[in-house]
């Protein structure tokens, strides 16, 4: 039966982010936990509709590395809500925080898991555009699935109009800065490969690629690093296929990058698979 507001209490806050808060909530009756995503969209035509598009893609996607989706509430003063399915572990970028770097083998589970997701994702014409550990969420079950639609694109019509700037500026590849010097046949997808590049680079090395361990991000300095600088690679003690991959998602020319459904046969999420 559907599940309304009041069935729910908030037990607490799992997040805090772009105009909203995540909570754990309980249902009173049958005491199921979830995940509920609130946002005070009223004022903000900008961030309603993000929520919306959020909730379009949640409603659409069934895949089991993308966080479900059970409901969505609309209250009468404009809150939106999104009720879905609680990870228990949080996100990568919490579990770096407290569990410190992750080994290879680690790394090859979660990239399998999270270009199962976008290879889903991609085949229905969806790009995330914030990938990056905060968006990546994980149960006990070790299950890695793909969270927060917020700036995510829906390709229907025009493929230019992806080029928008969203996202967080940090994880964005060299081609949504400067769509003419590394576009090639920009589509818009690989933008999503080179995040995740990034995403397993910063959980190898524990801190974000492009910055020194512990340094603030200067945005300028960022941007022209991303633009004018050499790609991030691996140390020479990483293994050869996994240096491999992160070469092939750190690829500047976005048309050289390989895509999610190419990575998924690259040797280092094929071999030894438990
Ligand atoms: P924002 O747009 O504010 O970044 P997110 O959807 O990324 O919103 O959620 C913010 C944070 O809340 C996440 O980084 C994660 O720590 C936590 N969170 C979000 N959804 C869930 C969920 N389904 N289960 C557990 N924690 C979640
Ligand atoms: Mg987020």
């Amino acid at each position: 039966s559907a599940i309304s507001v009041s069935d729910l209490e908030k037990l607490q806050v799992l997040g805090h982010g772009n105009g909203g808060t995540v909570y754990k909530v309980r249902h009173k009756r049958t005491h199921d936990v979830y995940a509920l995503k609130v946002v005070h969209a009223d004022s903000d035509p900008t961030l309603r509709r993000q929520v919306f598009r959020e909730m379009e893609i949640l409603r659409r996607t069934d895949s089991p590395h993308v966080v479900r989706c059970h409901s969505i509430f609309e209250k009468p003063c404009g809150d939106i809500a999104i009720l879905m399915e609680y990870m228990n572990l949080g996100s990568l970028d919490s579990l770096l925080k407290t569990h410190g770097t992750f080994s290879e083998p680690k790394l090859a589970d979660v990239a399998r898991q999270v270009l199962d997701g976008l290879n889903y994702l991609h085949g229905h014409k969806i790009i995330h555009r914030d990938l990056k550990p905060s968006n990546l969420l994980v149960n006990d079950a070790m299950e890695v699935k793909i969270a927060d639609f917020g700036v995510s694109k829906i390709m229907c019509r025009t493929l230019d109009a992806c080029n928008s700037y969203v996202g967080t500026c940090a994880y964005m590849s060299p081609e949504r800065f400067d769509p003419d010097t590394y576009g090639g046949n920009y589509n818009g997808y690989a933008g999503d490969i080179w995040s995740l590049g990034l995403t397993l680079l910063e959980l190898y090395l524990g801190h974000f690629p492009f910055l020194p361990p512990g340094q603030r991000p200067d945005w300028a300095a960022l941007m022209c690093a991303i633009c004018f600088g050499e790609p991030p690679s691996l140390p020479e003690q990483a293994s050869e296929e996994f240096r491999s991959f992160v070469q092939c998602c750190l690829q500047k020319e976005s048309s050289k990058r390989w895509t999610a459904a190419q990575l998924l046969t690259h040797p280092f999420v094929c071999k030894d698979q438990r």
